[in-house]
C-alpha cells in the first residue's frame, strides 16, 4: 500500500512470507530499499479476528438457513466463529470457533483428496476442472456435457468422486471419517446421523443427479450407495478449529504433522480448484474480494487457505442466494483487507 510522506520518497509496506512487515522506500537512484526497522513486527491474527468479530457479530443474523435440509433449519442463525492455524503452530480464534456444525460441501475437499491419493489419473477422465458458472446442484449442464461434471466441487462432480472413493475403499464412510480424524487431529469427529437422514429424506435433486450420472455410465456403483456415502460425508460435524487444522496440509504443500497427505503438486492442484470452483457461481467475486483458495458449505462454513502461511475457517449459518455464508464471506473479505494477505 503506497504511503506518501512529505520529505520522504514514496514508501511501501510489504509483508514477506514470514508474516513480517517491512517499510520500503523507492529511492530514485538505487531503487527499492528498506528504510525503517519495522522487521520483526508479526501480524497479530488474534487482534484481526477480534476486530472482525466486533464488526460482524452485531449484524447477525444475515441470510437464509439451508432449510432444504430440514435439520439445518434448527441451527441458531446468530452463531459466528473463526479459527486460524498457521504453519508454525500458531493459533487464533474468536466466537463459536469450538462448536461443531454441519460441514456439508467442505467435505468435498476431503473426498477429493482421498480420490487423488488413490486414483488421481482416473479421476480426471470422469470430472473436469472448470468453474461451472451454475448453481452447485444444477442438472442442466450435465445433460449438455454428456454426464461429465464441470468440477469436483459441484454436487455432480462430488458424486463421481464419492463413487471413486467407494470403489477404492469399499466402506467410504469409515474411510473418510478416519481420514478426517487424522488430518484434524480430533479422534472423535463423526457423522451427524440426523443430518444425513434429513438430507436423504429430502435429497431428490441429488438423487436425480446420481441417477442421471449413472445413465451416462459415469458411476460404477449403484446410485443409492453413492448417495448414502455422499449424504454422510456432507453430515460430518466439525468445528472451525477442527476444520482450520484439517486443511493445514494444503498450506503446508501436502504435509501434515505425521507426514505426506498428498504431494506438493497435488496440494497446489487442490488449492487451484478451490480458487476457481470452491464457492460455486460466486467464485469470481470471491477471488476478487478475498483472493484466497476457499471452500464453502451450506452449513455456513467457509475454509480458506493461504499456501505457505495458514488455513482458516469461518462459520455463520445464514447463506446468500448462491449458498455461501453471508457473514462468513464478509468476514473473509475483511480478513484479506486487514491482514493484507492474498495469493495475488
Ligand atoms: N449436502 C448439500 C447438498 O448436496 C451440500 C451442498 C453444499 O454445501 N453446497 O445439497
Amino acid at each position: 500500500m503506497p504511503l506518501e510522506k512529505p520529505g520522504l520518497h514514496r514508501a511501501f509496506l510489504v509483508h514477506d512470507g514470514l508474516r513480517k512487515k517491512y517499510l520500503y522506500s523507492f529511492h530514485p537512484v538505487t531503487g527499492l530499499w528498506p528504510v525503517f526497522a519495522l522487521s520483526g513486527v508479526s501480524l497479530n491474527y488474534q487482534n484481526i479476528l477480534e476486530q472482525i468479530h466486533a464488526e460482524i457479530a452485531p449484524t447477525l443474523p444475515q441470510g437464509q438457513l439451508a432449510d432444504y435440509i430440514p435439520q439445518l433449519a434448527c441451527v441458531d442463525e446468530r452463531k459466528f466463529g473463526i479459527a486460524l492455524c498457521d504453519v508454525d503452530g500458531g493459533y487464533a480464534c474468536v466466537g463459536d470457533a469450538d462448536e461443531r456444525f454441519s460441514i456439508q460441501s467442505i467435505s468435498k475437499v476431503f473426498t477429493l483428496t482421498q480420490a487423488m491419493r488413490s486414483a488421481d489419473s482416473l479421476l480426471w477422465q470422469r470430472v473436469h476442472r472448470e468453474p461451472s458458472g451454475n448453481a452447485f446442484n444444477s442438472l442442466v449442464q450435465l445433460e449438455v456435457e454428456n454426464g461429465i461434471p464441470r468440477n469436483p466441487f459441484i454436487n455432480a462432480g462430488a458424486l463421481v468422486v464419492t463413487d471413486i472413493v467407494l470403489t477404492q475403499f469399499g466402506d467410504a464412510k469409515a474411510a473418510l471419517r478416519d481420514f478426517v480424524r487424522r488430518v484434524s487431529g480430533a479422534g472423535d469427529v463423526d457423522y451427524d446421523v440426523a443430518v444425513a437422514a434429513s438430507e436423504a429424506g429430502h435429497g431428490y435433486r441429488n438423487a436425480a443427479l446420481a441417477y442421471f450420472l449413472k445413465s451416462f455410465g459415469n458411476l460404477d456403483n449403484h446410485p443409492d450407495q453413492v448417495l448414502d456415502a455422499y449424504f454422510h460425508h456432507c453430515a460430518l460435524a466439525m468445528s472451525c478449529a477442527e476444520l482450520a487444522r484439517a486443511h493445514l496440509f494444503l498450506a503446508r504443500h501436502g504435509k501434515d504433522k505425521s507426514g505426506e497427505v498428498i504431494s506438493p503438486s497435488q496440494a497446489k492442484a487442490i488449492n487451484s480448484l478451490m480458487l476457481t470452483s470452491g464457492t460455486y457461481d460466486a467464485v469470481g467475486a470471491f477471488a476478487y474480494n478475498v483472493g484466497m483458495p476457499a471452500k464453502s458449505g451450506v452449513g455456513g462454513g467457509i475454509v480458506a487457505v493461504m499456501p505457505g502461511m495458514f488455513s482458516l475457517c469461518v462459520w455463520a449459518p445464514g447463506l446468500d442466494r448462491r449458498g455461501n455464508s453471508m457473514a462468513g464471506s464478509l468476514a473473509l473479505q475483511r480478513f484479506a483487507q486487514l491482514s493484507g494477505h492474498s495469493v495475488f
